[in-house]
């Protein structure tokens, strides 16, 4: 009798293991095909650093790199032809966040949102009053703007008549004049999804997600948001549980595309809340996309999902396919997979 109990509680005890070495992690995943910022991330997980440590360092790969013009400096000037910065870092054991947006003539935007989360008690700082609190952090404080941004600003401004723009219900007419604008009194109260057309480089994020070897998951975002925005604006990127969401009890996932519609959506923490319910990471990604594109059929955009066992899943709308990159134990490399878009 004692021996069958024995066998019977070591099978529970193989059984549990299995399951633990079951977990592809650790893991890296990242949006688009951003493989040099996953392979850095990788890297940092496979000598046993941490999910935290992934997300920042792979993130900044893709700040110092200009990851398609859409992330880091130099790209996406606003209206004033200044380019700003948006980030967001979420550790999913602890629940805490840091966030910058809008931020002023400091590159690495992602190591300011850690320092948001690990020096502060706040979750979020914003605009010019970011870079001082970054500045007083020992970062440096140069210019974001290059040539080709000013260039790009310049053939927007002088040439194109500062179209397309994101400017509605004001006069001059906005779809043909640039500003200063004033208001427009008598106008249809609609909440359009933008009429900027969305694209690989006009509007994208690196949004991260990385289990570490512990099974701690973490989040992040960086980008510089949409090309000729108005001044002032944040997208989805920086908010927390839209851009990205981490809970190591869940897993994790982030986002990209038109911000300005999907941060009214909270997509990563829709994901996030649907692998909690049982979902697949690929039907968690799609729910969320789903649920934005039951209120803006036309809104482009994607999710990735990561669930704390390393399985993943990716959904995306609006445009044909949707790239993005993978990091584990199964494979000698990254590899880049594609999803159908759901419309
Ligand atoms: N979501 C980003 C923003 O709207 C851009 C993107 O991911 O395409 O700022």
């Amino acid at each position: 009798m004692k021996y069958i109990f024995f066998i019977g509680l070591l099978n529970i005890f193989l059984i549990g293991q299995a399951i633990c070495d079951d977990k592809n992690i650790p893991i890296a995943i990242t949006t688009w095909w951003f493989y040099n910022a996953t392979i850095k991330a990788w890297d940092v997980l496979k000598e046993g650093g941490t999910a935290l440590d992934a997300i920042e360092q792979g993130a900044t790969v893709c700040e110092v790199q200009q990851c398609d013009g859409t992330v880091g400096y130099g790209g996406s000037p606003d209206e004033d032809g200044e380019t700003t910065l948006d980030a967001l870092i979420m550790d999913g054991k602890t629940m805490n966040v840091g966030a910058v947006g809008a931020l002023r003539r400091i590159k690495s935007a992602i190591s300011v949102a850690r320092h948001v989360m690990e020096r502060t008690k706040h979750s979020f700082l914003v605009g010019e009053l970011a870079t001082q609190f970054a500045v007083q952090m020992g970062f440096k404080e140069e210019p974001l703007t290059t040539q080709q941004s000013k260039q790009m600003w310049m053939k927007w401004h002088n040439e194109d008549n500062c179209q397309p723009n994101f400017w509605m219900n004001v006069k001059p007419d906005p779809s043909k004049y640039c500003g200063p604008y004033s208001t427009l009194d008598n106008f249809r109260r609609e909440s359009p999804a933008s009429n900027v057309k969305v694209d690989r480089y006009n509007h994208d994020t690196i949004g991260m997600v990385a289990i570490d070897g512990n099974g701690d998951v973490a989040a992040g975002t960086s980008t510089n948001g949409a090309r000729f925005k108005i001044p002032g604006r944040i997208g989805d990127s920086p908010i927390p549980g839209s851009g990205a969401y981490a809970d190591n009890s869940v897993g994790g996932a982030a986002a990209t595309g038109d911000g300005d519609v999907m941060l009214r959506f909270l997509p990563s923490f829709l994901a996030v809340e649907e692998m909690r319910r049982g979902a697949t990471p690929t039907d968690a990604a799609r729910t969320a996309v789903l649920r934005i594109a039951a209120h803006y059929e036309d809104f482009m955009g994607a999710v990735v999902a990561l669930k704390n066992d390393g399985q993943y899943g990716a959904a995306c709308h609006g445009m044909d396919t949707f790239p993005f990159v993978v990091q584990d134990n199964t494979k000698e490399s990254f590899r880049v997979e594609t999803v159908q878009c759901l419309k």
